[in-house]
């Protein structure tokens, strides 16, 4: 084995675990944000029985598992969401690592920042699809977070291309610009799509919160991530809605509010990681390429 791949499969390791020790935080933040309460005090403990919890008993998914999803004290029984939060935390960092490994070339400065930010996106992603899962609603940090983050970063890039180059021209500022497009596309297009809701149903068809979640899409990936965002959580959001209404006939009426933010976060997952590809075996479906 090369150093670069050991250091890749070492990287790759603290990728996970890094993950799983994040979402274990965003497990906190999606029981404590909604409810206005603070996220650093009090100290975690059991909502049944009041024990606070140990240190080696907020070992992200080995807890869990060692506990055998039960309180310690009281026994009363851990929502399997913790370990499946952790655990969806933990693959995600990894399989971002293993798509921006900044290790090839060897340690590329740009790369490590794309990872970074592809982390800290995700992570707003989990805690806000948790979050309007429950509450029906958006927190903002996910998704103004996401807005500033995607405009930062290109931003930051065109800057340092510039500096790096020597030269301050207008070419550099190409991915800053492709960001605002996005974010105006994402943005422009689910207002759009919200107003028509509107008008048509004669009441609030979708909140506030998915068109800015669309608007960071689009100011973090560019004007094509928002299409096939767009197109893709639809497709995800019908196929999961129809389920439901199969699956409980008499539960969910015309109107019942299905969360679409979960589906915007997993259609942008879904082009983070293989968007490319699908494009061009959609493309390659309809005979252009
Ligand atoms: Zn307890």
């Amino acid at each position: 084995m090369t150093i670069e791949k050991e250091l890749s499969c070492i990287l790759a390791f603290f990728s996970f675990w890094f993950g799983a020790c994040i979402a274990s935080f965003l497990n906190v933040v999606i029981w404590r944000a909604p409810r206005g309460e603070s996220i650093v005090s009090p100290p975690s403990h059991c909502p049944k029985c009041g024990a606070s919890i140990r240190w080696w008993q907020n070992i992200p998914i080995i807890s869990w598992l060692s506990l055998a999803g039960k309180c310690a004290s009281c026994r009363a029984p851990i929502s399997p969401r913790y370990i499946l939060v952790e655990t969806l935390g933990g693959a995600l960092f990894l399989a971002a690592f293993l798509k921006y490994n900044p290790v090839y070339p060897f340690v590329w400065i740009p790369m490590v920042w794309t990872l970074l930010v592809a982390w800290i996106w995700i992570a707003l992603m989990i805690a806000g699809s948790f979050i309007d899962f429950d509450h029906q609603l958006l927190p903002d940090f996910t998704t103004v977070g996401g807005m500033v983050l995607g405009l930062v970063f290109w931003l930051g890039c065109s800057i340092w291309l510039c500096v790096s180059g020597g030269e301050w021209t207008l070419a550099n500022f190409f991915g800053f610009g492709w960001s605002v497009a996005g974010l105006a596309l994402g943005f422009g297009l689910l207002w759009f799509v919200r107003w028509l809701g509107t008008m048509v149903f004669k009441r609030e068809a979708m909140g506030m919160g998915d068109v800015f979640l669309m608007g960071a899409v689009g100011a973090l990936y560019g004007p094509v991530a928002v299409l096939f965002t767009l197109i893709a959580s639809s497709v995800l959001g019908s196929v999961v809605g129809f389920a439901m209404i199969a699956m409980s006939k008499a539960k969910l009426g015309r109107f019942t509010a299905i969360p679409y933010g979960p589906y915007i976060c997993m259609a942008c997952l879904l082009w983070i990681f293989c968007g490319e590809e699908l494009v061009s075996w959609y493309l390659s479906l309809l005979g252009v390429r």
